[in-house]
């Protein structure tokens, strides 16, 4: 691929998003000119926070209409567009039919993206946020991958539309991605596939499951005992950067795991315990197995017995070696990342202290 020109609009799908949002302001920081895709333009309340990054930035931003399910909504917003940054797709945990809710959008978002882009002349590289959830579907995969641990050579073959139906959208979005991409060579495809994003978002009132977890962790949701679910973090300002370098490195290809540690509920509760204190509500002891297993269903829908038999007290391995040699990503310390995206919950009154 020949250089991004830096001075060429960058098209952000999922504007409102809160990954996508710290994307926008590290390209509005650093002078670009933003074009950003959002459902409804005419929110205010999504796009406040945008609006003010942008107006402290050097960069500038223009929004445009578009659901992913609309073929032609993202042709107009790629007009002049090199760069390709897709962040948009259903993340959420509760949803009333998988298929609608999840695989579709997921899915023909990703295909009317990459459609426009096969339409649009001047676009170079896109680059796509996937997920380690298009890697693997449940702990229990990663023992049976080889060395043991998640890498870019694997691909999910656990989930379903029964069971962990949000990484069957994941997987099969970046699956479509990869068909299109390999269809025609005027652009090249680069994914980032990040594991759980956590860190301070542009908007401190962000919504979605980021948010929702950490949230749980200090709310009380586990004070009487914490699940151990094992996963991989990362900062949401080294998931945005990676973005970006993908975007204007020539020679970056290919799928990149982001994930700055293996960790878990009960070492993120540690860490926020010895921080804030008991001010706060955090869960001290571990909660059994077989009382997740059993209760967890009834507690939330998401807790299948399926899933917690496959998932917890089951160890959490990335390997992030792509993501350090070829996109030179630094990881922040996990207790960096969580004690500065609790304050931020802390002081927009998101969390309470005990009384
Ligand atoms: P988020 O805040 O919920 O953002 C999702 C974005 O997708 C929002 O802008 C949302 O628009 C947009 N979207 C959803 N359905 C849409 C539709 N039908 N039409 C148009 N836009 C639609 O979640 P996030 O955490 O920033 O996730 C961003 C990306 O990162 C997603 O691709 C997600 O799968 C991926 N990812 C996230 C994590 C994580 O831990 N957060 C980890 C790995 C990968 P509205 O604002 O209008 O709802």
């Amino acid at each position: 691929m020949t250089a991004i020109n830096p001075d060429a609009p960058i098209l952000v799908t999922g504007g409102t998003g809160y990954l996508a949002g710290v994307i926008i302001a590290q390209l509005l920081a650093a002078g670009h000119v933003v074009h950003a895709t959002v459902r409804d333009p005419n929110r205010q309340d999504r796009l406040a926070a945008l609006e003010a990054l942008a107006e402290a930035s050097p960069g500038s931003i223009r929004y445009f209409r578009a659901d992913l399910q609309d073929p032609d909504a993202f042709a107009p917003a790629m007009a002049g567009c090199q760069l390709v940054i897709h962040t948009a797709s259903p993340f959420i945990a509760h949803v009333a039919d998988p298929q609608r809710d999840l695989v579709d959008p997921a899915v023909e978002g990703t295909r009317n993206v990459l459609t426009a882009a096969n339409t649009t002349a001047s676009v170079k590289r896109v680059v796509l946020t996937s997920s380690c959830a298009a890697i693997y579907g449940d702990n229990a995969d990663i023992a049976s991958m080889p060395g043991g641990k998640l890498t870019e050579a694997v691909w999910n073959t656990s989930s379903t539309l029964r069971h962990q139906a949000y990484s069957l959208s994941k997987t099969l979005a970046e699956n479509v991605a990869w068909d299109l991409a390999g269809d025609q060579s005027r652009w090249d495809l680069v994914t980032i596939n990040p594991s759980l994003i956590l860190g301070p978002g542009i908007d401190p009132m962000t919504a979605g499951e980021s948010y929702a977890l950490l949230t749980q962790i200090g709310d009380g949701t586990m004070a009487s005992g914490i699940p151990d679910f094992r996963i991989g973090t990362v900062d949401v300002r080294d998931v945005a950067a990676a973005h970006i370098t993908a975007g204007f490195t020539p020679q970056a290809a290919g799928r990149h795991i982001l994930s700055g540690h293996n960790t878990g509920f009960v070492e993120m509760s540690a860490i926020l315990r010895d921080h804030f204190g008991d001010s706060y509500r955090f869960g001290r002891t571990i909660l059994p197995k077989f009382l997740v297993w059993l209760a967890g269903p009834m507690i939330n829908p998401a807790l299948t017995r399926k899933m917690v038999s496959r998932n917890v007290g089951i160890a959490f391995i990335a390997d992030n070696a792509k993501s350090r040699s070829a996109l030179g990503v630094d990881y922040r310390p996990l207790a960096t990342t969580l004690t500065e995206h609790f304050r931020q919950l802390i002081e927009a009154g998101r969390i309470k202290p005990r009384r």
